[in-house]
């Protein structure tokens, strides 16, 4: 037997013909570039979200360039961003015009806390990127309050967390069903991505921007569309970032399966948990109090990494390496002088993390197929 990764067919199955019917929807009006579906989408999100505005794009990329083109960078302006995370956040920064500035990580969740931010902030600083990594929120009442504090703006990378929440604090006096709040809530704007192979995923690219700031919302809608609502007159240089009409109606269809599909990510979070808990050479990823983990990644930290992901795959058993090359070292960002040494977390992890499958329709068999080789492989059982 064996386990992929991660399969997208299942999911499509189980759906096909509500899927297939929104498609035909769309073929039939001739209707292809932003219009009905995207608004009504964009409605879906901000309410499932919590915020009053959601503007649909291209990509999870250009969910953190149109935001970040929107604070109208000076050169030489600073956005601080976790040196583990996908490429695509440190990209759209320097695309954007602003200078990418690294911080370290929390070795237990991976991501960026207060302490991490302060540990490199400077008078130039403009943003802060959290990336809620895997799934699970960095800490954002504590980054906000920092934030706001020394005036910065704060974007939320929650491509791979869609659905995940955190406690509010102090709870609100009368709990109203609004002591939670979602990733894509919390900060000034939040970037998601409809990437295939997130917990909400497109049949191609695309991406939609939250936020709570009435401007923000107005300048990131226009600059989607060259920078200017009315037909050719431009009040800034945007870009071309529509998202699909296609792609907007396959996404209404699937944000009505999420919630069921993020439950069943964490019933398989819930029987690694339980079954691999004794084997002391891993370290399980798990969620802090306060959060709800939706598991875009199961990602462990393992003693001799490569052998255990070497073995697993000699047994026809998929696992990733999420991510291998700290962004501080990358070849691009030579000019900005990283070293290795400086971020000592983030470099640790580079070399531990390995992602087990996770997806949804996994199911018992095969996972146990997973557990018992990881257990094979250090000897236990
Ligand atoms: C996937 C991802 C992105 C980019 O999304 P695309 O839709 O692929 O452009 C950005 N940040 C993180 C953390 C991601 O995982």
């Amino acid at each position: 037997m064996t386990v992929p990764l991660l399969d997208l067919t299942p999911q499509y199955d189980a759906i096909r013909s509500e899927v297939d019917e929104a498609i035909r929807r769309v073929v039939d009006s001739q209707y292809f570039i932003l219009g009905p579906e995207v608004e009504a989408l964009e409605r879906e999100m901000a309410e499932y979200l919590g915020v009053p505005h959601a503007v649909g794009c291209a990509s999870g990329t250009d969910a953190l360039l149109l935001p970040l083109m929107a604070l109208d960078p000076r050169p030489g302006d600073e956005v601080i961003i976790p040196a583990f995370t996908f490429f695509a956040t440190a990209g759209a920064v320097w695309n954007a015009g602003f200078t990418p500035v690294f911080c370290d990580i929390d070795p237990v969740t991976f991501n960026v806390t207060a302490e991490t931010l302060e540990a490199v902030w400077s008078p130039r600083t403009r943003a802060v990127i959290p990336v809620h990594l895997f799934g699970q929120m960095a800490p954002m009442p504590e980054i906000n309050a920092l934030a706001r504090e020394r005036g910065a703006i704060v974007i939320e990378d929650a491509a791979q967390a869609i659905g995940a929440r955190q406690a509010v604090v102090p709870p609100p006096e009368h709990d109203n069903g609004n002591s939670w709040i979602m990733a894509g809530a919390a900060g000034d704007a939040g970037s998601f991505s409809f990437f295939p192979t997130k917990n909400l995923g497109g049949f191609g690219d695309g991406g939609l921007v939250s936020t709570t700031d009435d401007v923000m919302a107005d300048r990131v809608g226009k600059l989607r569309v060259h920078g200017g609502r009315q037909m050719y007159h431009h009040e800034m240089v945007g870009t071309n970032s529509r998202l699909d009409a296609l792609q907007a109606a396959i996404l209404r269809v699937k944000l009505r399966h999420l919630p069921e599909w993020t439950a069943a990510r964490g019933k398989n979070a819930c029987a690694y948990h339980g079954s691999l808990r004794d084997v002391a050479e891993i370290v399980l990823p798990d969620a802090l109090p306060g959060n709800v983990h939706v598991y875009n990644q199961y990602t462990i930290r393992a003693q001799r990494r490569d052998e255990l992901r070497a073995h697993l795959s000699g047994k026809g058993i998929g696992s990733g390496v999420y991510y291998p090359v700290p962004l501080h070292l990358q070849e691009c960002f030579r000019e900005l002088g990283g070293k290795e040494g400086q971020l000592p977390e983030t470099e640790r992890a580079c070399r531990e993390v390995l992602s087990l499958p996770i997806f949804p329709e996994l199911g018992e068999e095969r996972q146990a197929r997973v557990i018992e080789e990881i257990c094979a492989f250090y000897g236990r059982g």
